[in-house]
């Protein structure tokens, strides 16, 4: 079936498999299977959409409307939401119920939704079990982190985004079950490696791409079970450490990252699509996956379509971030769930749909902020036989206007575009979000209060050189100009590592970390070496060789 995408107008096509899913997922009530409708959006801008309720890294100081208090915040204190601190959302002081409402057959559901969710309070950010790491955002299960986004499990890690179960670890995206990395880029079980892409079970090496059981190796390519490597010959280990210690200074590394980018983009073969020990899937960075279709970053998944960053998840259609559930539609953050459409930021929900903020519930509908709570609708406990009579009627009104089996409108996201993971994959102008009537915010940040503030290019080129007093300064952005402040544990990890000052707000140290993965787009291309036609994430103007997957495996092991 092919249809035209109400927000882009793009065609695209609902396959049959697409249409086995959306029946399965279709709920009961009363005995009454209540059919998803095919959607009405392409994947890209369904994916889009959840994306913009989801807030990493836009943080603000605000107070809790219950105490006073202070605390760090993921919504921007001219919000329109109720904010309680860490600790007091979670404790029993208030009862989510005691902001329920009736359901209005004469309003839209989600109007009525978007009116609970500005009276029921949030919690500022979501750090569940998490010790020492008041700055870190959908990170729970954290110990002594600090400005961590979309991660879990991690100890003294900062400065990084989608990193699992690692240790000492700072300015990192896509980093699983390391120890010592810097500046690593989809890496996994890597031990002291710094500016690292593609890379694991690598030791003590730096600049390496797509190397694997590598050591006291740099500026690599495609190696396999390699020691003593430099710009992929063979050298001595006292051309290793003289290599080395020019990354001790500023200008040094700067040398050799130029070097090293030139020789990936001229000389490196690059993998059409990166992952492994996949079978009948399609997309990006995908890791031991089965039947998994245009999906990016997913790990051990089984029958999944159009999602990305997840893991251990079955069943599951428009995911983001998240995972270990089961039967899933159109959610975003909604891990350990079971049977739940169009849920966020949520965890253990059973027959559960269009919950925000809701944990260990079961059949609830249209709810905020709850937590162990059963048959309740708009935070209003029914009976299961009400629960059961009611529901057709609401699912009846949003029927009626377009909703049932939709994800929420960008519009009642609460956060403004430019603030969310949206932008960071689907990057528009101020001007193009305005045009689309969604919220645009411009950046302000607050003056650090530091005794001085240094230009980076002005920082002692050498970590040698770095004087304690730095703590007590602020940096200013090369690019962006924006002030930064070095924290305690990363002067000493930069001491240890003997690695320099970062030159860039960590804003844009993001950034460019970013820029180095493949956007979450397949396009048809021709294999560099064969010339047969191939799915990839590599643009076709890009220079990149891009080998098939047959090609990549002949000449890489
Ligand atoms: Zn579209
Ligand atoms: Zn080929």
């Amino acid at each position: 079936m092919q249809k035209t995408c109400t927000q882009c107008s793009s065609s695209f096509e609902i396959t049959d498999e697409d249409l086995a899913f959306y029946e399965k997922i279709s709920p009961v009530f009363n005995g009454k299977k209540e059919s998803i409708p095919p959607p009405t959006q392409c994947p890209e801008c369904r994916m889009q959409r959840r994306l913009t309720f989801r807030n990493d890294r836009s943080l603000y100081h605000s107070t809790s409307n219950l105490s006073g208090k202070a605390t760090i915040s993921m919504y921007h204190p001219d919000r329109k939401y109720i904010i309680y601190t860490q600790q007091e959302w979670w404790s029993d002081a208030w009862d989510p119920l005691a902001f329920g409402a009736s359901f209005d057959p004469s309003v839209p559901f989600f109007m009525q939704f978007t009116a609970l969710q500005q009276r029921v309070p949030r919690f500022p950010l979501f750090n569940v079990d998490s010790e020492n790491s008041d700055y870190v955002n959908y990170a729970p299960h954290c110990k002594n982190c600090y400005l961590l986004f979309g991660s879990w499990f991690n100890h003294d890690c900062s400065y990084g985004q989608t990193l699992t179960e690692c240790k000492s670890s700072f300015d990192n995206l896509f980093l699983e079950k390391s120890e010592l990395c810097y500046e690593c880029v989809d890496c996994a079980s890597n031990y002291r490696t710094s500016f690292c892409h593609s890379c694991s079970n690598c030791s003590d090496s730096m600049f390496c791409f797509d190397c694997k059981n590598v050591r006291s190796s740099v500026g690599c390519w495609n190696l396999r079970n390699k020691e003593y490597y430099l710009f992929n010959k063979p050298a001595t280990k006292g051309e290793i450490d003289t290599t080395l210690a020019q990354m001790h200074s500023d200008r040094g590394l700067r040398t050799l990252r130029e070097r090293y980018g030139q020789m990936i983009r001229e000389r490196a073969v690059h993998q059409a699509l990166t992952g492994s020990n996949n079978d009948e899937s399609s997309g990006d960075f995908l890791f031991e996956c089965k039947n998994v279709r245009q999906c990016f970053s997913a790990y051990r998944c089984q029958d999944m379509a159009y999602s990305a960053r997840l893991m251990d998840q079955k069943d599951t259609w428009d995911f983001e971030g998240g995972g270990k559930g089961e039967l899933a539609y159109e959610s975003m953050s909604n891990d350990f769930a079971f049977h739940s459409i169009a849920c966020t930021t949520s965890e253990h929900l059973t027959d559960s749909h269009y919950c925000d903020l809701c944990f260990e519930c079961k059949d609830c509908f249209g709810c905020v902020g709850l937590r162990h709570k059963q048959c309740c609708i708009l935070n209003r406990q029914y009976s299961k036989e009400e629960y059961d009579r009611l529901i057709p009627q609401i699912i009846e009104k949003m029927r009626a206007d377009g909703e049932w089996g939709e994800f929420f409108p960008v519009e009642s996201s609460p956060f403004a575009y430019n603030e969310t993971m949206a932008q960071e994959y689907f990057f528009l102008t101020k001007k193009e979000v305005l045009k689309r009537g969604w919220k645009w915010r411009d950046q302000t940040d607050e003056m650090p209060t530091v005794s001085k503030i240094i230009p980076a290019m002005q920082l002692p080129d050498s970590i040698d050189d770095i004087p304690d007093d730095i703590l007590n300064w602020a940096v200013e952005c090369e690019e962006t100009k924006r002030p930064f402040k070095i924290i305690k544990q990363e002067l000493e990890f930069y001491r240890l590592m003997k690695l320099p000052i970062p030159h860039f707000h960590p804003d844009e140290r993001h950034k460019r970390r970013m820029a180095q993965r493949n956007p979450r787009k397949l396009w048809q291309r021709k294999c560099h070496k064969c010339g047969k036609e191939m799915q990839t994430t590599y643009g076709p103007e890009r220079p990149e060789r891009v080998y098939c997957e047959e090609c990549y495996l002949k000449e890489v092991y």
